[in-house]
């Protein structure tokens, strides 16, 4: 795997001498070995010096841009750091950018405090001077302040981190199609082309008679070592070894292909299995376990927004699943969505061990009972998002909702489920989501926070639409109702 790392680039400017700017240099070189040292960042951040000009500006920035291991910049403007020196730099960025709006001191020294301490600490008007340009240049970036050793900062510093790695993870997404999407749905679809253009999605088909072929050369033993894996993380509840054995045998077939394309998401449709047995359930779910993204009915961009979050999560593999809003409880103070599939929810977000179960399956052409992974979904606050294409741009719809042991046990429900209530209620909570247009389909993370979605479309620079436990129907219509406008001029 990749060794990810974030640049810190320090704001300065050769009027100051060379005490001050080595005083900068040991300053900024102790603040990245402190923050590295604090084990509160996901990823190591290395000093790339202090920038006093255009040309060491356009060039660090060049280097970023062309290493492949820098996923993003963080910038700090420890003195005064004239801005028309970043225009270039700044201009030409294609990295993550963060602006760390901090100071090395943390309080104003009473008795020390002359001028040649404020010479020196001037990050209050430095960052400010810096910020402008940003602004005028209208150019994405995360704004954090705060002083450096405060957890919330670094703790801050780490979540955009981790919304980088979904940017630079999404530049080089790519999506294998098993078959079409499901015949006739629309929220499904999407213009490939502008997704491509915007996101870095690389979406195409493969012929379901591909993966059988795949599927038909897949070795016994490579099946038994599979299932040993199984057995040792699930429990195996079901007489049908053979659907297990079946499940295996298109899991390594999937993986096979997907792995020799670089693909890192799938998706495929109970409507398009010809040759083969029964709709991959475990075979799906065990994949998305390993980090894989999964969409089912041919939605090739829950697919890839379902990758995406796994790596913006803890160890690039986080608690997020392919999901579905199913069926509502509307019992009055006791109302809630239960969440589920056809077969495929990601066994990361299951409360305790799943079981491997096989059962009748009725839509499809399913020959045979596909095995599956069957549980129920943690408790605790969670995110649902959803990605739409509103024609001439992308929507990204994030929803808080908080998860609940599932209040009955549904001893006849054949597959995984979770149940939540969204925010800020059952009702307004279905109002707002039908309101702004997201789909039946979406991710459900346990740690990726909206805020990081939020940062994810801004670096993206897609519209980004947060329900939240203050949104009601009224206000969310009149700000659906400005983006149409502002995104008809951009
Ligand atoms: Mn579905």
């Amino acid at each position: 795997m990749m060794k990810r790392k974030f640049w810190l680039l320090v704001g300065s400017q050769t009027l100051y001498g060379i005490d001050v700017l080595r005083t900068v240099a040991e300053r900024a070189a102790e603040m990245v070995e402190y923050l590295n040292a604090s084990g509160r960042l996901p990823y190591e951040l290395v000093y790339k010096g202090t920038a006093k000009s255009n040309d060491e500006i356009s060039s660090v920035i060049r280097e970023a841009n062309y290493d492949e291991e820098c996923t993003g910049i963080i910038t700090w403007c420890h003195t005064f750091s004239p801005s028309k020196m970043w225009i270039n730099g700044l201009a030409a960025l294609q990295k993550p950018y963060c602006h760390l709006a901090t100071q090395y001191n943390r309080e104003i020294p009473n008795n020390e405090i002359d001028m040649d301490f404020m010479n020196l600490n001037q990050a209050a008007h430095g960052d400010r001077e810096h910020g402008f340009i940003a602004a005028r240049l209208r150019i994405p970036r995360k704004v954090i302040a705060g002083h450096w050793q405060d957890e919330s900062v670094i703790e801050k510093l780490g979540s955009w981190m981790r919304a980088s790695v979904g940017v630079a993870v999404s530049k080089e997404l790519k999506v294998m199609r098993f078959g079409d999407n499901m015949r006739e749905v629309a929220v499904t679809e999407g213009d490939k082309v502008e997704v491509q253009m915007k996101l870095g999605w690389q979406v195409n088909t493969w012929a379901v008679g591909d993966l059988v072929k795949e599927m038909n050369s897949v070795t016994e033993s490579e099946i038994n070592a599979l299932v040993t894996e199984y057995k040792s993380n699930y429990d195996i509840a079901t007489e049908n070894i053979e659907a297990i054995r079946y499940q295996a045998k298109e899991e390594i077939a999937m993986e096979k292909m997907l792995s020799r394309e670089g693909c890192i998401a799938f998706s495929n449709t109970f409507q398009d299995l010809y040759g083969m047995e029964q709709l991959p359930g475990l075979a799906s779910q065990h994949l998305m376990s390993k980090g894989y993204g999964y969409g089912g009915e041919g939605d090739w961009k829950v697919a890839a927004m379902t990758a995406i979050m796994k790596a913006m999560g803890e160890n690039e593999n986080g608690a997020s699943s392919f999901m579905e809003d199913y069926t509502y409880h509307l019992i009055k103070g006791s109302e809630y969505i239960l969440g589920a599939h056809m077969l495929e929810v990601c066994p990361s977000i299951a409360a305790g061990k799943p079981r491997i179960e096989t059962h009748h399956l009725g839509i499809g052409m399913n020959d045979k009972d596909p095995a599956r992974l069957v549980f129920e979904g943690k408790e605790g606050s969670a995110i649902v998002v959803s990605l739409v294409d509103m024609g001439g741009r992308l929507r990204l719809i994030c929803q808080d909702v908080e998860c609940v042991k599932p209040i009955m046990d549904m001893p006849n429900l054949p597959v995984a489920r979770v149940m939540w209530k969204p925010a800020p209620n059952l009702l307004t909570g279905i109002e707002c989501w039908i309101t702004a247009g997201g789909a039946h389909h979406t991710v459900l993370s346990y740690d990726v926070s909206a805020e990081q979605m939020k940062d994810f479309a801004n670096m993206m620079q897609i519209e980004f639409v947060h329900i939240t436990k203050d949104t009601t129907v009224e206000s969310l219509e009149e700000k659906l109702m400005i983006a149409d406008l502002v995104w008809k001029l951009k």
